[in-house]
């Protein structure tokens, strides 16, 4: 190569390295974002409050819009249930809740003891809502049907609390037999209107003569 060819080329890179900008400060990288999944936080919660239960795959059945997409199998709340129950984990925190808050305080009340076993007549169950006319007037009219928050896994239907010596305080016999057992009921569906989001009761129509329905679901109605 021609001496003064190289010298120029030389020059040329010297050149262009002298006009190159100076290096950019080091940009501190942001560490990949914390995403919350609030499932699993529920899941913790869950946890924390000894509830027994294993979450379970999500399911649905299209077009029917039935289905859980976070549901858990409760096996028992801080109290045990007479069978397991399928509902979302968010049903599942506010039963522990209203278990907690609501149920022991009132048994220990009226009758010094706690509930030791709650009997619940269901929850998940891909249906529409079994509604009087009156009641559904108040939705809007769903003469069609619609879906029962039991199909989302957001409600809970109670027939019966155990007491820790075994007596049975009963919705169908009790609610309106007077004494302490009537008192405790009413306790009962008179805190689940603030614990859950619709409370139905045998005050409220003759469909709800032997449970307690209790849910979470958009509509906020304490029939009491
Ligand atoms: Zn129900």
């Amino acid at each position: 190569m021609p001496r003064l060819r190289l010298a120029a080329l030389i020059l040329l890179a010297m050149v262009s390295a002298c006009a190159r900008p100076p290096a950019p400060p080091p940009v501190a990288v942001a560490p990949p974002p914390v995403i919350l999944d609030p499932d699993s936080a529920c899941l913790q919660e869950l946890a924390g409050l000894h509830v027994s239960f294993e979450p379970v795959a999500a399911f649905g059945e299209p077009g029917q819009g039935c289905g859980i997409t976070n549901p858990v199998k409760v096996a028992a709340g801080t109290v045990a249930w007479n069978r397991p129950g399928v509902v979302t984990c968010a049903m599942a925190r506010t039963m522990a809740r209203f278990e907690l808050e609501v149920v022991q305080p009132a048994a220990f009340a009226r009758f010094g003891q706690p509930v030791k076993r709650i009997h619940h007549m269901g929850t998940y169950d891909c249906r529409v809502r079994r509604t009087s006319t009156k009641v559904a007037a108040q939705y809007g009219g769903s003469r069609g049907g619609r879906l029962s928050e039991h199909a989302k896994g957001q409600a809970i239907d109670i027939g019966a609390f155990e007491l820790a010596d075994g007596t049975m305080v009963s919705v169908k016999k009790d609610w309106r037999a007077g004494g302490a057992r009537s008192g405790f009921l009413h306790d009962v569906a008179r805190g689940s209107c603030s614990t859950f989001n619709v409370a139905l009761t045998p005050n409220h129509d003759r469909l709800h003569q032997d449970h307690l329905h209790l849910d979470i679901g958009p509509h906020t109605l304490c029939g009491y």
